[in-house]
């Protein structure tokens, strides 16, 4: 019976000949199998990969340098493109749309020995906080079929969750990793802008959008993150300096300096067993000597609608590219009017909350209400910027909730678009900064449902981040 604890156990178990990389495989896909009724996965590709797995087995019998993630089974959010392989986005647009090439993340998996699984559903052009959003139906969290995932990288979440492979990758622009991570109980990890590469990444604000890590264990974070960050030529926005090395970073037993947001924890639309379960563990940190200090973050209220403003401006700009003729679903229909055609394109081809955001965007950045909103908003994230800062020369961390409420019902909001909104105010915020932000499957409710605690550092302190979330776990 195969069972996976971390990457190094596994790799341990590869090298000891106590199992294969084909032996894995052949299990996730049992379990992929057993649990189709989630719609975890847009595709899997069980085929090339027991013939991948069955040449790295080769290759470790042969003495060959193993790659750091030697026969780890990964999932990718169907927003990385994979060289021929399908991508769509979960939006009908990209039906049957096939990469040309790999992203920078997903070339660095390979070459490091990963071994792909499949594509995973998620919310069209990863807009939304549910799944439901998907042009191939919503995901369901494992924890409760009745309840949604999260989103916008539901399906990466859920096959963590539900073990259907070892770790996923999934994008995060306003929280879409660390809100399905808090829903399914697992890790979900967002590093600092310009961290991974954004090359082959499928746009939807790209000053927000970083590729994100769905995992068990900080060691296994730091692992994928040690194998796919660092410059790259393809995306200018990456950072030029290399990143420190994340592997062995050790739990130290250093005592930190820790901010929270008084106004966050005391908002009314926070649910009272998160609340409950945060300010328990504030006391827990204090009492293991780390000093925890209430800060009240005034810009709190204008987080979200700033967010909304910049991130649907930029999704009207990447997404113009889908017109049926660069890019994506054409009408077959024939007519010889241009406009008609391009509007059949687009109308059929996107869903009902791409098309909100676009008219959004469009009318936040035309003539006439650019200053009002456009420019207002940039002021604010300019705002948000200075006063991060200033945090972040007195404090080594902040931790916020990462969701106002645990998992709710399928259905329960995917009317009220301002209310689904309204749930992105703790996770919004580590993208208009660019910092790292990660959600940790600390607590249950009641009910047994999961949540997580948000942490977060300053820009580029990964490391920091990550050596301090495993002291957090292990508290
Ligand atoms: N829920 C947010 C939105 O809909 C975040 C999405 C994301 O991070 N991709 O924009």
């Amino acid at each position: 019976m195969f069972e996976f604890i971390s990457f190094r156990d596994y790799q341990t178990l590869l090298t000891n000949g106590q199992t294969t990389c084909v032996e894995a495989v052949r299990h996730y896909i049992n379990v992929i199998n057993a649990n189709a009724h989630l719609n975890v996965w847009l595709e899997t590709f069980a085929e090339e990969a027991l013939v991948r797995a069955s040449e790295l087995d080769q290759a470790r019998r042969n003495g060959e340098p193993l790659g750091k993630l030697h026969g780890v089974i990964i999932g990718i959010k169907d927003v990385i493109c994979y060289k021929d392989h399908k991508v769509s986005a979960s939006s009908l647009i990209l039906e049957n749309f096939t990469s040309v090439y790999n992203a920078t993340a997903t070339q660095r998996l390979l070459d490091e020995g990963g071994i792909i699984i499949g594509r995973q559903n998620c919310d069209e052009f990863a807009m939304g906080s549910s799944n439901e959003n998907s042009a191939y139906g919503s995901v369901k969290n494992a924890a409760d079929t009745s309840r949604v995932p999260g989103g916008s990288s539901g399906g990466s979440a859920v096959a963590v969750q539900a073990k259907m492979c070892m770790v996923s990758l999934g994008s995060d622009t306003g929280g879409s990793v660390r809100q399905p991570a808090d829903f399914c109980g697992v890790i979900g990890f967002k590093p600092s802008y310009g961290t991974i590469s954004r090359y082959g990444l499928i746009a939807y604000a790209s000053s927000f959008d970083q590729i994100g890590i769905f995992a068990n264990s900080i060691d296994d974070v730091s692992v994928v993150m040690d194998s796919i960050s660092g410059p790259d030529e393809f995306d200018s926005t990456c950072s030029s300096t290399s990143f420190p090395n994340f592997k062995n970073e050790q739990a130290e037993n250093n005592k930190y300096k820790i901010a929270y947001f008084s106004n966050a924890l005391n908002h009314p639309s926070l649910h009272p067993e998160i609340k409950g379960a945060t300010t328990r563990f504030i006391e827990e940190l204090t009492a293991e000597g780390h000093a925890v200090e209430a800060i009240d973050f005034q810009l709190l209220d204008y987080i979200v609608p700033t967010y909304y403003v910049l991130t649907t401006a930029e999704a009207s700009s990447n997404l113009s590219r889908y017109d049926g003729v660069k890019f994506g679903h054409r009408n077959e229909e024939k007519n010889h009017d241009l406009t008609t055609f391009y509007k059949a394109n687009r109308s059929n081809g996107f869903g009902a909350e791409v098309k909100r955001r676009i008219l959004l965007g469009t009318f936040v950045l035309s003539a006439g209400y650019y200053e009002a909103y456009f420019t207002k908003a940039q002021q604010v994230r300019q705002l948000l910027a200075k006063k991060t800062k200033e945090i972040f020369e007195q404090y080594d961390a902040i931790i916020l909730p990462t969701v106002p409420t645990p998992a709710f019902k399928l259905g329960e909001k995917s009317n009220d678009p301002i209310e689904m909104f309204l749930g992105d105010i703790y996770t919004v915020y580590a993208n208009l900064v660019g910092i790292p932000a990660i959600s940790l499957p600390l607590f249950r409710t009641a009910e047994g449902l999961p949540f997580g605690l948000q942490v977060m550092a300053s820009q580029k302190n990964d490391l920091l981040l990550l050596r301090l979330s495993k002291n957090l776990m292990d508290l």
